[in-house]
């Protein structure tokens, strides 16, 4: 057996690499690693979450943001993005369309938009809460107060997703401005204690992004022990300044996030869409290669492609009736059973 051969044996057996081994193991492997690395990955899955595959509603409900990113679409110096910002109204009814169709884990995402005041999201996580008891309410607007993070989940929000977006503190400074690296980290802690469900993540090809930060993501996603992990390429966008960069590829991403099932096995995974916009297929590698969780978009569709953190976002002319049946049958063709439940992590719960 070659040396990578162990290593891969290793990862899956033990669930741990060093930071030194992910990175030996990023620069040295061959197609053929790679593919037993997938199998690994599949079969850690299946061990932890079966054949399941977990859909959950994607509300974009605001593209209007305070940070300045270097890599988003809709980051605050972007003049040529129409803004958008949903009304708890309008959220509501995507609530109701997204129930009607089966989901059953509604994410409302954003840029970081400040109308939503703490008072609004409550007041519409109440409403949420209200008609759709059973369901998981997951945010993922950014940083804000630990009060107001508590406040959120006191009237029901159960999960955040927040990426860490790269553990390099020197890349993480360079593309983000108007943030602070310890911020998002003293974030993703102090939602975890609060008791949320939590997702972190990062994006693969930034530029100046070496394997050994990719593989010290990895190391911090062991150690943090999210609940869900969200892995894309970075794809360059026109009106940022990284728009001549080259981005992320789909084999590199497909690598991290079979690692990321290796090394945090009962982790919940997507298939990113970023991932489906690189290739047409690029969301079935993944399930392949251990992620087990699809987030069809349930946005309208008169606003759908004003939040574009990236161009040529899959589902962009898609009705949601549309993607549902579309998403559920290419799902179950790659050999995958689409599970309409809460999929709550089973770090978080006792199976
Ligand atoms: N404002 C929220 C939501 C961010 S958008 C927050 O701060 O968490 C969701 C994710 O999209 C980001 O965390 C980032 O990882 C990803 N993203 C943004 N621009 C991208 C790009 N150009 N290519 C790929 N992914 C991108």
């Amino acid at each position: 057996m070659s040396d990578l051969h162990n290593l891969l044996e290793k990862a899956y057996r033990t669930n741990d690499l060093t930071k030194k081994e992910i990175t030996y193991l990023l620069e040295n492997h061959s197609d053929v690693d790679r593919e037993v690395l997938y199998a690994y990955a599949l079969k850690t899955k299946q061990k932890y979450y079966g054949n399941k595959v977990y859909l959950r509603g994607l509300i974009e409900f605001s593209n209007i943001c305070r940070q300045d990113c270097l890599y988003c679409g809709i980051r605050a110096s972007n003049t040529k993005v129409e803004r958008y910002r949903l009304s708890p109204e309008g959220i509501l009814a995507c609530c109701d369309q997204g129930y009607r169709l089966g989901y059953r884990t509604f994410v409302l995402q954003s840029g970081e938009d400040l109308w939503y005041t703490k008072e609004i999201l409550v007041e519409l996580l109440q409403a949420i809460r209200k008609s759709y008891p059973e369901v998981a309410i997951t945010l993922s607007i950014g940083e804000r107060r630990t009060e107001t993070y508590q406040s959120l989940f006191a009237v029901g929000a159960d999960r955040f997703l927040m990426r860490h977006e790269t553990a390099s503190q020197e890349l993480y400074e360079k593309l983000h401005p108007t943030m602070q690296f310890e911020d998002r980290r003293a974030c993703l802690s102090a939602l975890k204690e609060i008791g949320y469900q939590v997702g972190a993540g990062f994006m693969v090809g930034l530029p100046g992004q070496t394997s050994a930060d990719l593989a010290e993501d990895l190391r911090y996603l062991k150690e943090f022990h999210p609940d869900m992990i969200g892995i894309g390429p970075f794809i360059p966008h026109s009106e940022t300044p990284l728009r001549a960069e080259k981005g992320g590829t789909i084999e590199a991403t497909l690598v991290m996030v079979a690692l990321a099932r290796l090394l945090i096995p009962d982790s919940l995974i997507p298939a990113t869409t970023a991932l489906g916009t690189l290739h047409p297929q690029g969301r079935e590698f993944a399930l392949q290669a251990g992620a087990n969780v699809v987030m069809p978009i349930i946005t309208p569709v008169s606003v759908r492609k004003q939040y574009a953190l990236y161009e040529n976002k899959i589902g962009g002319d898609d009705q949601p009736e549309d993607c549902r049946y579309r998403l559920e049958s290419w799902i179950q063709a790659a050999g995958f059973d689409v599970d309409l439940g809460r999929g709550d992590s089973r770090q978080f719960v006792a199976w």
